[in-house]
């Protein structure tokens, strides 16, 4: 028998697998099992349902050869790799003819390995010259980024799994993190339950299983963040709790923060909030003697039209009380997807460069022109398309060909009929996938089946800032190849052979951590060899360092990575959701994940315990509204918003508070009629970070006695 070390492909937790079979010729992956990893520092072998599932899905409804077909209503027709890569390549160049660089567009994923990541920005940002590369990544954590990026100078999660088992104070918000960072909250919760003395605030307005985990559940209306913790900020102040010397010493803002959350008295957060006073002032308390607070979130603060000014509202309590930089303290996102760090490593948003530089400034346009040799002026000074303007763009005739890899936004974007249609309207749309159908290969004129995690080898980062190998430890399916390796033909065939000299991916991470050096995601240190040899190494890790397995934390020494070494207060009032309710709409809907699921099921949908355990959708809605309009546990609601309409099986249950209703994302249409939770959302954006507020709109609700 054979065992392979590699790592889960879900979520950001990423956790260590160890996945164990008979190695063969034939490809035959039955009787392959998977177990967590002992000596991966992130899980110590812990795994959840869906890591420990993973195998299953690896060989089920794969696409097996690149397709091809003219229009949308036609059927596709196979094709060589050489014939699809032709017409890619011929296509590319008619584009940029006709509507120049930027008529060309591709949105990726944190599905990707960091290698295809970095191919991907150096075809498209270098070598085509736009910056229209945008990931999902935009619609699960770029409000983090931003976040991170206005108070610290830069991006990057300060904090470490180990603070889980060393904090005084867990301050959950906006993260349902025991069924959708399972392993992470494993830990947490482990060390909650053995010390008496270690609190568990949780603000979320359902009833979750985090929540019920909690010392403090805080059912807060959608959308009143910003209230609570400016609230929370006023009674530290209030009471003295700030560190005065830390404040003056490594932080810009303070009076004017000072003289902002004055305008956010108990009696008002309460009111705002809908909790009570004494709930608010337990909090400030829990925050103020604990000796160290570490705060987690996820969607529930970054899928807003404010996500970038909460981020900022949770680390402003760290500053104002100089937890950062300790051991169990620290503003800590959990990030959704298995490599959305690695993309933010590797410029993988629409607004960033390699080594987490940006597009904006001339010194890292400058940098990444001088190492990859291309003319002076090549990278646009542009943001590209983010993943919203993606569809402004095919509305508007401005997009030539779309390429889409490795995630579905026929299911994930919001304002789905919307998103449909301009999906119609694309010339040229490549769809790039393991799978085959998924949602969106129903837009697409040619698909390209790519390996996945089990049959490619490459890196990932997880939240707590570790790169792990995944080795390929099977052929690939088919016809598929990594991503990177399409990626890097194309720029081959395009004419830009010198610059995709790589022979395999341990050579396209070895050019790229060069450009990582000296930058706050230096890993310059590691590479394909010392994963394998070491194991999963923690960035920082620049190439003079020693090699050390202790996680590290950033800011220790409260340097921040902005001009003047200081962390800087985030000014901002709060302004409710987006979209409020009113007597045509009166319900705010709220949609979240399951344990099972994973975002819209191209895997999970194809695991058979995973089906069993969410056989289908489903409307959560508290018993007196459901007293209200009459419904009952038989019954199907309609629920309706200003842009579209789904139908759901009721759970009447006190885990939604009255007033909001909750439906899981995970079903497209693929899975389920009209249960799409984006058919009803809209496409409101962060102005900074640009990610639309998923997570809240107003409906209403209507009972379907015929069902
Ligand atoms: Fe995979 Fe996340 Fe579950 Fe860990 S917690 S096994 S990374 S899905």
């Amino acid at each position: 028998m054979d065992t392979v070390k590699t790592l889960c492909p879900y979520c950001g937790v990423g956790c260590g697998l160890e996945v164990v079979g008979q190695n063969n010729s034939n490809n035959d992956l039955s009787g392959w099992k998977v177990r967590g990893d002992r000596s991966h520092p992130s899980s110590q072998g812990m795994v959840c349902v869906k890591g420990a599932t993973i195998i299953e899905s690896v060989d089920v409804d794969r696409l097996m050869q690149p397709m091809v077909r003219d229009r949308l209503d036609q059927p596709f027709q196979p094709t060589s790799w050489d014939a699809a890569l032709d017409l890619i390549v011929a296509k590319i160049q008619q584009v940029r003819r006709n509507l120049g660089s930027d008529g060309l567009c591709m949105y990726g994923s944190g599905q990707f390995q960091t290698e295809d990541y970095y191919t991907a920005q150096k075809l498209f940002k270098g070598c085509l010259g736009t910056n229209n590369f945008d990931a999902n990544s935009r619609l699960c954590m770029s409000s983090a980024v931003s976040g991170y990026v206005q108070s610290f100078g830069a991006d990057g999660p300060p904090c470490c799994y180990d603070d889980l088992e060393q904090t005084e104070c867990a301050f959950l918000i906006g993260t349902n993190t025991a069924e959708c960072h399972p392993i992470v909250f494993n830990r947490l919760r482990k060390h909650h339950k053995s010390n008496s003395q270690v609190k568990m605030i949780v603000v979320d307005p359902r009833r979750t299983p985090t929540a019920e985990a909690a010392d403090l559940h805080l059912a807060i209306q959608p959308g009143s963040d910003i209230a609570l913790l400016n609230g929370i900020a006023h009674l530290l102040l209030q009471w003295g709790k700030q560190d005065q010397a830390f404040i003056a010493q490594h932080t810009n803002g303070f009076e004017e923060f000072a003289t902002l959350v004055k305008d956010y008295p108990p009696e008002r957060v309460a009111q705002i909030c809908g909790i009570t006073v004494e709930d608010l002032e337990t909090t400030a308390r829990y925050w103020s003697e604990s000796a160290s607070v570490l705060s987690m979130w996820s969607m529930g603060i970054n899928q807003s039209t404010q996500g970038t000014a909460k981020v900022q509202a949770i680390i402003n309590l760290h500053l104002l009380t100089a937890q950062i930089g300790k051991p169990g303290a620290g503003p800590f996102s959990l990030t959704g997807q298995p490599n959305a760090m690695g993309g933010r490593e590797a410029g993988g948003l629409a607004h960033l460069l390699p080594g987490y530089r940006s597009v904006t400034n001339p010194q890292h346009r400058a940098d990444l022109e001088w190492f990859w040799r291309l003319p002076v002026g090549q990278i646009s000074d542009r943001p590209g398309r983010s993943a919203w303007d993606i569809v402004r763009g095919l509305e508007n005739n401005e997009i030539g060909l779309l390429w889409i890899a490795a995630t579905n936004p026929a299911v994930s974007f919001p304002d789905l009929e919307r998103t449909k249609a301009a999906l119609r309207r694309s010339p040229f749309t490549i769809y790039q996938d393991a799978y085959y159908p998924i949602e969106t290969s129903a837009y697409a004129h040619v698909l390209l089946p790519a390996t996945q995690w089990s049959e490619k080898t490459g890196t990932m980062t997880n939240s707590e800032r570790f790169v792990s190998l995944c080795p390929a430890f099977h052929q690939p399916i088919g016809e598929s190849r990594d991503d990177w390796a399409i990626f890097a033909e194309v720029g081959r065939r395009l004419g830009f052979g010198d610059k995709f000299r790589f022979a395999n991916s341990a050579q396209v991470y070895a050019e790229f951590v060069k450009i990582t050096r000296d930058r706050p995601c230096d890993q310059s240190g590691i590479s394909h060899a010392l994963l394998t040899e070491a194991g999963p190494t923690q960035w920082p890790h620049p190439a003079s360092s020693q090699r050390s397995n202790q996680p590290k934390r950033l800011y220790q020494d409260y340097r921040f990575n902005t001009a003047d070494g200081r962390a800087k207060f985030g000014i901002n009032h709060n302004n409710g959701l987006s979209e409020a309710t009113d007597d045509a709409y009166p319900f705010v809907l709220t949609v979240g994940r399951l344990y099972g699921h994973w975002h819209t099921q191209t895997r999970t949908g194809r695991i058979k315990k995973i089906q069993q355990m969410h056989p289908q959708p489903f409307i959560e809605i508290h018993p007196r509204d459901a007293e209200e309009i009459a419904a009952t546990a038989e019954s199907w609601l309609e629920v309706k918003s200003r842009r579209g309409m789904a139908r759901f099986p009721v759970k009447i249950t006190k885990a939604i508070a009255p007033g909001v209703v909750f439906v899981p994302m995970h079903w497209g249409a693929l899975w389920a009629e009209d249960a799409e939770a984006n058919s009803l959302t809209h496409p409101d954006l962060d102005p900074i970070s640009l990610q639309p507020e998923l997570k809240a709109c107003a409906v209403r609700l209507r009972v379907l006695s015929n069902l």
